[in-house]
């Protein structure tokens, strides 16, 4: 017989007692910058507020859009733009498991934490994934890659822009992608941390495979990702003849939802809301703006926080001005520094998978004056308060100085 109350009482879970969002969060919403998610703008944030059917014409006209704006940002001309439900993590496996099945030659070059996890991926559909492991603080050189290439034999390589764990940027990107075009293998780049701070031309460099997410140069939700395909990716992927074993990545089944108006999976229509306006404000200030407003502030960042007499960890050749990372003082722990902040100053910052550094990001929303000086202001307080000596004043004055351009900026 059904019944209105529980048959048995041991098997009762009770209702439990919570917290609500007012208890839990700060008053104040806390500064993000740290290496992501990143602050969002009000129209990413209201976009993100709104509910439409997933299906029909104004979602239709939304992906046209999407896909329009996504193309101006990776610089292709590829129809194969998709986005997916998930994290950075998820367009990087989607890339990964469309491209590499089982035998597939995979060459990884590994800079390090985000590079690492390509060649994860790769082992997982069971490629055969050689690893070039670059020492930490240095990018491949282009003869150890043309080696590594003759050597192995590729079908694919997988290589990251900018490594944020290690504030690494691989500025030969444009030339591997060469060698590795030349040597006939399809070409793969994580630009989650770098797509629109600083160039990417995916056409003009023979990229084949670009993935970002939404939370860091984007400013936009994170959950949301975006992806483009060359044609010679598309062709593999449509040509290969085992199946993808994830359903949900399958970039042939996700073409029913981005390219021809069908359903693959109820998609995230908010977070798309929210990429649309973050694309739409990226269109709005231009690539070569935003590019020029991310080289302005990271700089003067890095200058303000050099004269707070704190070292930098990468070195200047191959420094990643997306997220800037900061050797931690003698008698300090990474933990102390993000802690404190938070608490006293309402800043978030990162530190970084067990490296000796704390990160500050400059990405999207984060490359803002106000946010720098709010920042170094904070990370300096801090320091003081946990008894490691920096000139603040110093590091202020430099922050100023370089952002209003130096000496010309003096009044006379
Ligand atoms: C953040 C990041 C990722 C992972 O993105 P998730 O959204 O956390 O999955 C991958 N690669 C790079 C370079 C990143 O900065």
């Amino acid at each position: 017989m059904p019944t209105s109350s529980f048959t048995s009482a041991a098997s009762i879970v009770p209702c439990p007692v919570v917290e609500s969002l007012d208890a839990i969060l700060p008053e104040e919403p806390l500064l993000m910058m740290g290496a992501g998610p990143v602050p969002i703008p009000a129209a990413v944030a209201k976009a993100n507020t709104i509910v439409i059917n997933h299906l029909g014409a104004t979602m239709v006209k939304v992906i046209g859009q999407v896909k329009t704006m996504a193309r101006y940002v990776f610089q292709t001309k590829s129809k194969w733009v998709l986005g997916v439900a998930g994290p950075g993590s998820a367009a990087m496996e989607m890339a990964i498991s469309n491209l590499a099945w089982e035998g597939t030659r995979v060459l990884s070059i590994k800079n390090g934490f985000f590079s690492e996890r390509m060649a994860e991926m790769g082992r997982r559909v069971g490629a055969h994934v050689s690893v070039l492991d670059v020492a930490d603080g240095a990018v491949a050189s282009l003869d150890e890659v043309a080696e590594a290439i003759r050597r192995e034999r590729p079908e694919v390589v997988t290589v990251v822009q900018g490594e944020t764990s290690n504030t690494v940027w691989n500025y030969h990107l444009k030339d591997i992608a060469a060698l590795a075009k030349a040597a006939g293998a399809l070409v793969v780049v994580d630009a989650v941390c770098t797509l629109s701070t600083m160039p990417l031309e995916m056409d003009a460099w023979g990229i084949d495979a670009v993935i970002t997410g939404g939370q860091k140069g984007l400013s936009s939700i994170p959950g949301v990702s975006l992806i483009a395909f060359s044609d010679a990716a598309w062709t593999r992927v449509k040509t290969r003849t085992a199946p993808n074993a994830h359903w949900c990545l399958d970039a042939s089944l996700a073409e029913n939802f981005w390219h021809n108006a069908g359903y693959h999976y109820t998609a995230p229509v908010s977070g798309v809301l929210a990429l649309h306006e973050a694309l739409r404000l990226v269109c709005a200030e231009t690539l070569e703006k935003r590019f020029a407003r991310h080289l302005k502030c990271s700089q003067a960042l890095q200058e303000g926080i050099s004269a707070l007499g704190l070292k930098l960890y990468a070195p200047q050749a191959c420094r990643l001005n997306s997220v800037v990372g900061i050797e931690v003082p003698a008698g300090l722990s990474p933990g102390d520094i993000c802690g404190h902040i938070s608490r006293h100053h309402q800043v978030e910052i990162s530190g970084s998978f067990g490296l000796p550094i704390v990160r500050i990001g400059q990405m999207g929303e984060q490359c803002r004056e106000h946010n720098l000086f709010r920042t170094l202001h904070a990370l300096g307080r801090t320091m003081v308060d946990l008894g490691s000596a920096v000139d603040l004043p110093a590091g202020v004055a430099a922050l100023e100085k370089s952002l209003s351009g130096g000496a010309r900026a003096v009044a006379r």
